[in-house]
């Protein structure tokens, strides 16, 4: 069989890629190394909540960029994050014209567009026959339906690079190495979160102490088989990801949901001395990545009062809470009546504990948040102070869903040589991909979204090569 273009990868960014390269009159082959018609990855697992930077999909493109500037603190709109802004809408329209359909799942913003039928809104993993399955199953019959082809049980390893340009791979099938032509290849593999020796590399000096929130599938085999020819890494240091409670590792119910995020942010983090050592109010993406930076990911616990858990866990727009999922399916929330007793029960020192929380009620109180050390931010979210009893705290865990960052490309889905050059016959999509989420805050602008856009692009460039 001849293709035009072999993508490596079947989520939502290589299947949609394979989709729009059908409507440009293109062969696709999509290979995926899952062997079941439902073979688990992270676009299957999704919330199925497409959003670009929490803005809904038909915001302003004006506004879509402020949000994207205000998340990467002004670098978004300058740099290759900003098409994703430009696409947003189209890309919804693209969706619903390959038969997605979507729900409005909550008052927030960025909840507008559900893939349905809509996952429910319960603890624990729950995606078979929920909106982004049946998405992907719908994706799959139309490039059976267009004449391309999906392989599943074949797993990309290397590129294959004639007199400069990309023109095929090798894989591996049944224990077999196959070797596949084609004019383009696209790198759709979901990044390298489920690669201990990459994520160790690039993320935490600890990954088996990071818990695997999402299918675990992307294992850097695209970005190794990119760099081997020659393409840029950018951006590798960051993930999308949540913090959960760290019985997680041993309860199922217990991940993707209920995350600890919105605690979090209006409490504080104490390590096992009881110190904090980060700026809670910049929120669960951003302190995520930051614990898994520490020596030991798993010494961080938060610390709150009763009015957070009556109050803020138990805000019921963004469901699952924590309260009162989370102690509902099985997950310990300390509780006692004083902060000296707290820190007995989970390993604090009392003193220690008590300085702390003094320290940050004091600087509530006098407005004085930002000397704190380290500082702690305000805004969006007001942190809380620590006075009502009983006194409650929770041992985390770093959940890593996706990497950020990856293999560098243009807004064309271009791969990049370490000269900013495209690699001929190399595309990349999806979370394969670098350079539009990430940096210092870890921003992250929404994982569905980047793939179909970047994937969509991609088959739009591989139709302009070939024409
Ligand atoms: C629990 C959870 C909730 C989420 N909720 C949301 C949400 O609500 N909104 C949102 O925007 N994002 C969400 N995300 C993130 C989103 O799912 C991902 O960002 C997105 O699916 C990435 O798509 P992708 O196609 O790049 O990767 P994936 O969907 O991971 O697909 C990559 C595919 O490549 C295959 N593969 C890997 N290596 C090879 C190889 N060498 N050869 C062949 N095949 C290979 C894998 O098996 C996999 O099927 C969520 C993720 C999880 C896990």
């Amino acid at each position: 069989m001849s293709y035009d273009l072999i993508i490596i990868g079947g989520g939502i960014a290589g299947l949609s890629t394979a989709v729009r390269s059908i409507e440009q009159g293109l062969k696709p082959l999509v290979l995926e190394k899952g062997d079941e018609p439902d073979y688990p990855c992270n676009a299957r697992y999704s919330g199925g909540v497409v959003h670009v930077a929490e803005k809904e999909m038909r915001a302003p493109e004006a506004d879509i960029l402020a949000k994207i500037d205000h998340l990467t603190d002004g670098t978004g709109s300058s740099g290759l994050a900003a098409i994703m802004a430009e696409d947003a809408e189209q890309a919804l329209e693209w969706l619903r014209g390959n038969g997605a359909k979507f729900v409005k799942g909550g008052v927030l913003e960025f909840m507008r567009w559900v893939l349905a039928p809509p996952r429910p809104r319960r603890p624990g993993l729950d995606w078979k026959g929920r909106g982004p399955d049946v998405l992907l199953r719908n994706l799959t019959a139309s490039i059976e339906a267009g004449g391309g082809t999906l392989e599943r049980g074949v797993r990309g390893r290397e590129l294959i690079k004639e007199e400069g340009r990309v023109v095929g791979l090798t894989a591996e099938r049944g224990g077999e190495t196959i070797e596949y032509r084609a004019a383009a290849v696209v790198i759709s593999d979901g990044g390298f979160q489920g690669d201990l020796d990459l994520v160790r590399k690039y993320i935490s000096p600890k990954p088996e102490a990071l818990f695997t929130r999402g299918a675990g599938t992307g294992c850097g085999d695209g970005l190794r088989m990119a760099k081997a020819v020659g393409a840029k890494l950018v951006g590798t240091d960051r993930f999308y990801g949540h913090l959960l409670g760290r019985e997680a590792f041993q309860n199922e119910k217990l991940w993707p949901y209920p995350t600890a995020d919105a605690i979090t942010r209006s409490s504080i983090l104490v390590d096992q001395s009881g110190n904090r050592l980060l700026d809670e109010g910049k929120g669960g993406i951003f302190l995520a990545n930051e614990i898994a930076r520490l020596d030991d990911p798993l010494s961080i616990t938060v610390i709150f009062d009763d009015a957070v858990w009556t109050g803020l866990a138990a805000d019921n727009r963004y469901p699952p809470c924590m309260n009162p999922a989370f102690v509902n399916e099985g997950g310990t929330v300390f509780a006692a009546d004083s902060l000296a007793d707290l820190g007995d029960q989970i390993g604090v020192p009392g003193d220690a504990l008590i300085a702390t929380v003094e320290a940050y009620n004091q600087a509530i109180d006098a407005g004085t948040c930002g000397d704190l050390s380290p500082a702690r931010s305000t805004e969006p979210v007001a942190p809380q102070p620590i006075r009502t009893a009983p006194f409650h705290a929770i041992e985390l865990c770093v959940g890593i869903t996706y990497t950020m960052g990856g293999i560098a490309i243009d807004g064309e889905s271009r791969v990049l040589d370490t000269n900013e050059q495209p690699i001929a016959g190399l595309h990349a999509a999806g979370s394969a991909t670098g350079g539009i989420e990430g940096g210092p805050n870890a921003a992250y602008l929404g994982g569905l979204s980047k793939g179909v856009i970047t994937g969509l692009r991609a088959a739009d460039s591989v139709a302009t090569a070939k024409s």
